[in-house]
């Protein structure tokens, strides 16, 4: 079942509507590179359309004097019903990212059901949300409130484009906000898809918005300006988000940041070899390499690099480049034409810098259109080297040989970014030094891309600030108010 979309609109106040200006733009089917359809390009005005509905909604509606546990409630529907439309909701996911739909780490097992658990988890922390009483000093009583934050700007990239708006909508509506949610203009599908099933819910207007359109010059730096807006929540690449924490400055907003990361995925000679490389190929090629946890800087240790490399090679032959609606699928395009060639360009860095030992070119699967990619690999990279410190956000990995454990944790925390870290080992002493050691919000032993609505996810250094998921979400989208009370007669 592929539908034919209904051209695109905004989603206001509960309400369908087109772009003021009536400007709309093409999202791209990136396998075949056809247009899907027309989505509204939302700007300034439409942002301030859906900041009042969102403001009237938190100060007014009934929302605010809803009772916790029905807010609760309406969280779990949300995520009955994703699951209900899962079907659905894959095809459209697929249709604009290029995400293979059956594969076990595609759309349909992947994404979707993970958007659906998100929603539900953060239904039980709606009722969990309460302030401490204080003992303070006199006879006074102290306590502290726990309130939402009020209207929150959520704004998404395009690799996980509905799992990502879950992460941001799941908690805070949960504390009680309202929201405006600006995705990507490159995968904007879902999230309209998303506006209904919310309403369907029966979730109150204004209560989310859904404004598509662009980022710097259009909705989104004008979410990011906008008075009446309390907080951001972003997610992208570092240099947008240095440009929202200058644009969020003019009204002191709080924001947190998702940024990228370059992170390092480090092998022992004592670890289980045949685990490290499965892991090492997909922390890398999963999602064809667009994951801002990406393990794309490999290092092996030297006494086992030519075994090691050897058994990764020869996976690059698995993955099947083609059709996401196929079974057989296993590696779809890259997400558009722009990225395409940023990969490229990179593979053309790294052939000057180190030594190309597979995949480096386009893939064509028999139709002669899609942004397909050959799963690539670089040796003998040195960590200095532009391949080894700049995000490409492709399938592109960049091996660097190693001789022990305090080099190589030096050199992995050699980087700008600060977002992921694993190590492989049988020896459990060096796997927990390191993970005090990484610089890294997540750090994982003897895995990769191991993930739980429960604990928690974010960057150090230039990966951003602020956690998403677990009960660490809740602190970005409440805030704490004290209250005295004298108890002298
Ligand atoms: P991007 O920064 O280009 O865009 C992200 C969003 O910001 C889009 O909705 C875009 O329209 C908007 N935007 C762009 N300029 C803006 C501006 N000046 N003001 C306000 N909004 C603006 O990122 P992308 O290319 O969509 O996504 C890829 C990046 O996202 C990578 O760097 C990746 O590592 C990162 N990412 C991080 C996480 C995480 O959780 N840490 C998760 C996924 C992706």
């Amino acid at each position: 079942m592929r539908k034919k979309m209904k051209p695109g609109k905004l989603f206001i106040d509960g309400k369908w509507r087109d772009a003021l200006s009536g400007k709309t733009f093409p999202t791209i089917n990136p396998a075949t590179e056809e247009v899907i359809t027309q989505v509204a390009q939302g700007d300034e005005g439409d942002i301030d359309l859906a900041v009042r509905a969102a403001r009237k909604a938190f100060e007014e509606g009934p929302w605010s004097s809803m009772a916790a546990a029905d807010r609760g409630k309406l969280l779990w529907k949300i995520g009955d019903l994703i699951m209900k439309y899962a079907d659905e909701l894959a095809e459209l996911e697929s249709l604009d990212t290029g995400k293979p739909v059956s594969h076990p780490l595609g759309s349909r097992n992947a994404d979707i059901p993970y958007t659906a658990e998100c929603f539900q988890y953060y239904a039980g922390w709606a009722t969990k949300i309460y302030g401490e009483t204080i003992p303070v000093r006199g006879n006074i009583l102290n306590y502290t409130l726990k309130e939402p934050v009020g209207v929150v700007g959520a704004i998404t990239p395009w690799n996980f484009p509905l799992l990502l708006v879950s992460w941001k909508l799941g908690p805070a509506l949960a504390a009680g906000n309202t929201i405006v949610l600006k995705p990507s203009e490159v995968t904007p599908l879902t999230a309209l898809r998303l506006a209904e099933i919310i309403q369907e819910a029966g979730v109150p207007d204004g209560v989310v918005n859904v404004v598509t359109g662009y980022g710097e010059n259009g909705a989104g730096a004008a979410l990011v300006r906008h008075p009446r807006v309390d907080k951001i929540a972003f997610t992208g690449e570092y240099t947008t988000g240095q440009d929202v924490m200058r644009n969020a400055a003019g009204t002191v907003k709080r924001i947190s940041l998702e940024q990228g990361g370059k992170s390092p995925n480090i092998v022992l000679s004592d670890a289980d070899i045949d685990s490290a490389v499965i892991g090492a190929f997909w922390g890398i090629f999963w999602n064809k390499g667009e994951l801002c946890t990406a393990g794309s800087r490999l290092f092996v240790e030297k006494s086992i690099h030519d075994k090691f490399m050897e058994k990764l090679i020869g996976m690059t032959d698995t993955p099947v480049a083609g059709d996401p609606f196929d079974a057989n699928t296993s590696l779809g395009p890259v997400i558009s034409n722009d990225q395409l060639e940023k990969d490229l360009h990179y593979i053309d860095v790294g052939k000057r810098e180190a030594k190309l030992v597979a995949g480096g070119e386009r893939i064509d699967v028999g139709t002669g259109k899609g942004y397909f990619l050959q799963p690539t690999i670089f040796d003998e990279v040195d960590n200095s080297m532009r391949i080894a410190q700049e995000e490409i956000f492709g399938p592109v990995l960049a091996t660097i040989q190693f001789e022990d454990l305090d080099e190589v944790i030096q050199k992995g925390n050699d980087t700008i970014f600060g977002l992921a870290a694993a190590i492989w080992t049988r020896d459990i002493k060096k796997a927990h030094i390191a993970a005090r050691k990484l610089k890294a919000g997540t750090v994982w032993i003897n895995t990769y891309h191991t993930y739980d609505m429960g604990s928690p996810f974010g960057g150090y250094k230039m990966s951003g600030f602020g956690r998403e998921l677990g009960m660490q979400a809740m602190d970005l989208y409440t805030q704490v108010k004290s209250v005295y009370v004298d108890l002298n007669m």
